[in-house]
């Protein structure tokens, strides 16, 4: 229990070197090109009849690259790329990825390998006269953790001294960001009270973080007390006691750390030259800056649009929109139709479309007219309300029923 702990705050790439130290478990990660004439590392694994080797993709191998060294028939490997290629893209494969090797111990026929393509899925290509290339998705565990704290240095410092995971702890600042401001609220002897999800991954030597069940900060005896709920719309939200939304509707900045560089309204276009109106406001920030969704919503565009650039539009409801322009990127498997959560990352800052440097142009819209996002007066987040709400208590009780038992079994 306590190595499982040590794990928790274990990010991906140590995680993988503690992997590559880990004999216990009889594999031993290699790396392609080491040495071709070293003893194989290759280990008994449950099953007994073969032999595993766990690969580790080096920058810029290929995946046929690797597959030489197992299979001579560039025949049969061209069939098993295809094969695997129909499922996935090969051409995903990351550097330092793992791919495990299953040989026959009694004439080193390779016979199976398996390639983890996403933290819950394994491809697991089997290979015979037929290549039969399937997706498998691993069993998952989800184990409630507690956990309290008093704040001597900071929310974020203390936390990490008492093993909140690092996920966690941004989760629990974004959560009260809009209650809060830390530098100035936080005093000595606050306390924060925490339960939260983390999950297991059948076969997976790494911990993930879902999400914050229940939160606590109390400060000089006053609580702030927020609790997970699913809305009847489908949205993962937070609400106190009462059921008040934690959320106001719609961010001011949808950033962390940027400088507003340019205000809503008349100036000199910086490329043009001319007096134009300025429709929305925007942030300075270094380029691949996260850009968080302004609100609940749905997304309407994700593209291309002229001078915006790359560029996304978020549908809120039927007044409200909020779009981001000079995007950089958008955030991975997201497009029009994703359903966002207030504060989930979209997108990252960039230059693209007609821009001088870096930076995030926001537009809130209100009725399809751009409205100045700082002079927003913000519309109260939901309020729960009958039989929403009866739900709510119920599985607000529950919650904090198991926090408690978790403290202090
Ligand atoms: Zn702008």
């Amino acid at each position: 229990m306590k190595k499982l702990v040590k794990k928790l705050i274990l990010n991906k790439e140590q995680t993988n070197t503690l992997l590559e130290t880990n004999t216990q478990n009889n594999i031993i990660v290699k790396d392609e090109n080491e040495n071709e004439n070293e003893n194989e590392n290759e280990n008994e694994n449950e099953n007994e009849n073969l032999l595993t080797t766990v690969v580790k993709v080096k920058q810029n191998q290929t995946f046929s690259n690797i597959l030489k060294k197992y299979i001579q028939s560039s025949d049969y490997s061209f069939k098993i790329i295809n094969e695997i290629n129909k499922k996935f893209n090969l051409k995903k494969l990351r550097a330092n990825q793992l791919i495990y090797f299953y040989q026959n111990k009694k004439d080193n026929k390779l016979e199976k390998i398996i390639i983890p393509i996403d933290s819950d899925i394994n491809l697991i290509i089997k290979l015979g006269e037929i290549v039969d290339v399937e997706k498998n998705i691993l069993n998952r565990t989800i184990e409630k953790k507690s956990q309290e704290y008093t704040i001597n240095d900071s929310i974020y410092n203390d936390g990490i001294k008492n093993n909140i995971p690092v996920n966690i702890l941004i989760k629990l600042i974004k959560l009260y960001s809009f209650d809060l401001d830390f530098q100035r609220d936080i005093r000595k002897e606050t306390k924060i009270s925490i339960s939260y999800d983390s999950i297991i991954i059948d076969n997976r030597d790494e911990i993930f973080f879902g999400d914050i069940n229940y939160a606590l900060i109390e400060i000089e005896g006053n609580k702030l007390e927020y609790f997970k709920f699913i809305t009847n719309d489908g949205y993962t939200d937070y609400f106190n006691r009462k059921g008040e939304n934690v959320k106001k509707s719609i961010l001011k900045t949808p950033l962390d750390g940027a400088k507003l560089s340019s205000g809503f309204g008349m100036r000199k276009h910086p490329i043009s030259g001319y007096n134009k109106m300025h429709r929305g406001v925007d942030f300075a920030a270094p380029s691949g800056t996260p850009i968080y969704a302004g609100g609940n919503g749905v997304i309407e565009f994700a593209g291309n649009n002229g001078g915006y650039g790359k560029y996304i539009r978020i549908r809120h409801n039927n007044e409200y929109k909020t779009a981001y322009a000079h995007l950089s990127g958008y955030k991975k498997g997201l497009g029009v139709g994703s359903r966002v959560n207030q504060g989930d990352v979209i997108g990252y800052v960039g230059s693209t479309g007609i821009s001088t440097g870096p930076h995030l142009h926001y537009e809130i819209i209100f009725q399809n007219k751009q409205i100045n996002p700082l002079k927003l007066k913000l519309p109260s987040g939901k309020i729960l309300k009958g039989q929403e709400l009866e739900r709510f208590v119920s599985e607000m009780k529950t919650i904090y029923a198991n926090h408690l038992n978790l403290l202090f079994e």
